[in-house]
Order: structure tokens, then sequence, then C-alpha cells
């Protein structure tokens, strides 16, 4: 059974703290499993397509990402202690975030990186995001990791006010 937690906002100090790395160990614990059930039903119900631990109050270095909807090649994917083994190339687009609601900003974003970690049972992954959303949700979460918010980055932070600018705060809200 997850359960839907709840979302912090409003620059609250776990959103602004580095999140620890996890021990391997810590992995397979039903606690820990939890966690990532919890992350995934919390993302479903806000809705968005991805959601950082520290989000949830959690200080661990592990994000969710599900982007089916928006591109079928991307579906539930957790990765635990993320690391970009590769960053290229420079691409502009907007943002939003499940804990900055209701704005929207432009983000400068690497074009294409390669992200390793963990998955749920403590195999290696890497996953790759080229000139697409995938690649744009993998570093905002990231960035969550290390107490940044997509608003640190952002040019000309605004307020969702269009019907248009409100589905693109909360489509794809990250
Ligand atoms: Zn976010």
């Amino acid at each position: 059974m997850a359960y839907v937690r709840t979302i912090l906002t409003d620059n609250h100090p776990t959103l602004r703290k580095v999140a620890k790395k996890v021990d391997v160990d810590e992995i397979r614990e039903p606690l820990f499993q939890q966690l990532i059930d919890d992350m995934f039903a919390t993302m479903y119900a806000a809705p968005g397509i991805g959601l950082a631990a520290p989000q949830i109050d959690v200080g661990k270095r592990l994000f969710v990402v599900d982007l089916q909807d928006e591109d079928p090649s991307h579906g539930p994917l957790v990765i635990i202690n993320p690391k970009f083994t590769v960053t290229e190339g420079e691409l502009e687009s907007i943002e939003g975030c499940l804990s900055v609601p209701g704005f929207i900003g432009d983000v400068t974003r690497f074009e294409r990186v390669v992200c390793a970690g963990l998955d749920r049972h403590g195999r290696r992954i890497s996953v790759e995001g080229t000139a697409d959303l995938f690649s744009r949700c993998l570093q905002h979460e990231m960035d969550h990791l290390d107490g940044v918010l997509y608003v640190d980055k952002a040019k000309n932070v605004r307020p969702a006010l269009t019907e248009e600018e409100v589905a693109e705060a909360e489509a794809p809200a990250i």
C-alpha cells in the first residue's frame, strides 16, 4: 500500500538542504521500498512527472520520474544516488515545479545528459536524455537533491496566468 505524502513548498528548509547519499544496504529495507512507492503515489496524485525525496521532507538522494503521458519511451523510473556521467549542449525551455506552485520560468539546461545510479534493487542503471523533457526532468530532480530550485536558475519567473501557462506549470510539474 502506497501513501500520498505532503509535498513541501514555500522554501521549506528541507528543500534547501543537500540530500544524503543512500546506503546501499538500506535500499532493500521495507521502509525504503515503502518510500519509493509513496514517492510514485505522491507524484501521480499531484499530478506531476517527477519528484525528488526532499520534496516530501526526506533528505535522501533519490528521485522518481514518469513521462508516460508525454513520452511513452520513459515510463516509471526511480534512480538512487544519481550522478551525471555526461552533460552536453544547452537548451532553454519553460519549467514549473510542484514545490513552487503556480509559477513558471525559462531555464537553460544541458541538452543531453547521461545519468547513472541504482534502481530499487540496488542494481546499477544508466539512462540518457537527449534534448527532450526527460533530459530536463533528470536535471531538475538532480537539483532538488542539492537544495536547488529551478527559480534559482530561471529567467523571467512569472505567475502562470493564461490557461496555457497554467497547463505548462502543472502538466510538466517536476
Ligand atoms: Zn521540482
